[in-house]
């Protein structure tokens, strides 16, 4: 329809800005990294209150950089595809955990899971990744007073075609039905500033991609599963 038609367009519009803003970030960022590393080290970080500044504004460039080269995978899908390869879903959930570890400590969350798949499925390793963590933060924050975290990877078909599900299922605040609607819309985020609002955008667009899909289903109150399916690499 038409429009359908503006909409896409638009989008398109929005990529192409936020590249070449990104982009632009980007270089300042670098040199910013590069001078805060050279005066670290002539000035050495010698009394802990000059380590602990080094340390926290080390850190806002690291969260800068990290929503810039999400942008840039927003608006340039394309230029980020990786290789694709096939895996062991429950290596790849596996791999992830090592990321996550320190906030589910501190969240006091306790880990289940449950590994059956025996087909492989066929993605780029670090975007896999990139999507299960997506989904396991988004899960902890769901989950402000504790809670358990459920990973399952089984063999299931989808309109009659092999492929693996892989689940992601927290006991969190859960999702009301007009928020549900648009979790997966670029830049739609309910955590104000902490939020980027594009980890499920960007995520479902790496899956779907690769031929997969990514759905979401949640008890508002009780916990929210997230779905990732992928085809059987053959
Ligand atoms: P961000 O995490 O930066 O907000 P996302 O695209 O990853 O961006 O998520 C969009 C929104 O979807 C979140 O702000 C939150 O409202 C909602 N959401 C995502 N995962 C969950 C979850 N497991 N439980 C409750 N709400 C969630």
């Amino acid at each position: 329809t038409t429009r359908q038609l503006i909409m896409s367009e638009k989008l398109a519009a929005i990529g192409e800005i936020t590249a070449g803003v990104a982009h632009e970030i980007n270089n300042p960022i670098a040199v910013m990294q590069g001078n805060l590393d050279v005066v670290r080290s002539v000035l050495g970080d010698h009394t802990a209150e000059v380590a602990t500044e080094f340390r926290l504004i080390d850190e806002q460039i690291h969260r800068i950089s990290q929503i810039v080269t999400k942008l840039l995978q927003f608006a340039k899908p394309e230029e980020y595809a990786g290789y694709i390869e096939r895996h062991v879903a429950a290596d790849v959930i596996s791999d992830s955990l090592p990321l996550v570890q320190h906030l589910l400590n501190k969240g006091a969350i306790a880990l289940f899971r449950e590994d059956t798949a025996e087909r492989l499925v066929l993605m780029n390793r670090t975007e896999l990744q990139q999507v299960l963590v997506n989904l396991i933060v988004n899960a902890i924050h769901a989950m402000p007073d504790g809670g358990t975290l459920t990973l399952k990877s089984r063999d299931e078909d989808r309109e009659g075609q092999r492929g693996v599900a892989i689940e992601v299922t927290d006991t969190g605040v859960g999702i009301s039905p007009d928020v549900l609607r648009r979790v997966f819309d670029p830049f739609f985020t309910t955590k104000r500033q902490r939020g980027t609002g594009l980890g499920l955008s960007i995520s479902q667009t790496l899956v779907t991609r690769q031929g997969g899909s990514l759905t979401a289903d949640s008890s508002p109150g009780a916990g929210t599963t997230f779905t990732v399916w992928l085809p059987e690499a053959d």
